[in-house]
Parts: C-alpha cells; sequence; structure tokens
C-alpha cells in the first residue's frame, strides 16, 4: 500500500507523489481519476481495484512553482555524490561552504558544494584563491525539471518517463 504513485494535475503536470491507500482515496472521492493502471490489484473487503500507477485530479491545482530545498541531500545529489574539488565520488561527502562563512559566505546553493572529507579539511576556513584549489563546476541552483524532481522514482517506476518528459 505504500508503493509510490504520480499525481498530475488536471492539465497533466506532474506534481507529487502519493501512496497507493491515498490514491484510491482520491479516485473513490471522484478528485482524481486512473490514467495508468500499475501491476496487479487492491483487494479490500468490499472491492478490487486495480493498483495506480499514475492518476490525474479533476481539478487543476494552483501552486508556485516548486523549488528543490536546499539540505545537504539535495547537495550532495546534485553535484552527483561527487567531490567538487578533488572528482572522487562517495557515499561520504561534507558540504563546503566555497567562500567561508567567516567571509560573508552564503548558506545558498551558489555557495555550497559536495566536498570529501580530507578535501574539505585541506581547503579548512580559506577562499579557493588562498587555498589554491579549483571547483570542478560552478555551483547553482539545481533545475526543477520534473525529471530532476521525481529521478529517484523513476529506476523502479519507468512507466512514469512519458508523463514526466518534458514539464
Ligand atoms: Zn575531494
Amino acid at each position: 500500500m505504500f508503493e509510490p504513485v504520480l499525481v498530475l494535475n488536471a492539465n497533466f503536470e506532474p506534481i507529487n507523489v502519493c501512496n497507493i491507500r491515498r490514491a484510491i482515496g482520491l479516485i473513490l472521492s471522484g478528485k482524481a481519476n486512473l490514467v495508468l493502471n500499475g501491476r496487479g490489484e487492491i483487494k479490500t473487503v468490499s472491492i478490487t481495484y486495480p493498483r495506480p500507477s499514475v492518476i490525474r485530479l479533476e481539478r487543476m491545482v494552483r501552486r508556485p512553482r516548486p523549488r528543490i530545498r536546499l539540505t545537504k541531500r539535495e547537495i550532495l545529489r546534485r553535484d552527483d555524490y561527487t567531490c567538487q574539488y578533488c572528482g572522487q565520488r562517495s557515499p561520504y561527502l561534507t558540504v563546503d561552504h566555497v567562500r567561508p562563512r567567516r567571509l560573508g559566505g552564503q548558506h545558498s546553493w551558489d555557495n555550497l558544494v559536495a566536498a570529501c572529507p580530507s578535501c574539505n579539511h585541506r581547503k579548512g576556513g580559506r577562499t579557493l584563491e588562498q587555498a589554491q584549489m579549483r571547483l570542478f563546476r560552478p555551483p547553482s541552483e539545481p533545475p526543477t525539471s520534473a525529471r530532476y524532481m521525481f529521478a529517484r522514482h523513476l529506476n523502479e517506476n519507468t512507466e512514469w518517463v512519458p508523463y514526466i518528459e518534458g514539464w
């Protein structure tokens, strides 16, 4: 009951992921309709229902353009789990302020990068120039494309791809 279901807005824009229990609740209450079946069926005492994989809301939900939350996890994901100083790919990465906070560096997408512990230690509280280190690429806010936002679900839900592409 906790497998993900892709929720499309009335204009087919992918906006959310919910679980099957919630998806069926939305369908049965007439707030959403089934767009794509998943595998198998849901059986309850009273009904047997196809397992939804993609649903679409009946009414348009207005909402601001989503933004990726600035968290360590999202910074590491943006940087593809790769130290931006030495290029090492690792599950053990820290987040480095490119311009140190004590020198006025912001806690923002364009001042934070994934760094392995030894590069982070080597750089210390210095600027790039002072430490004579270089970045692989200048950091920036990640795209809010649907493909980026829902990337972690796409390996297991390849049938979502046509609903995600282009948004
Ligand atoms: Zn490194």
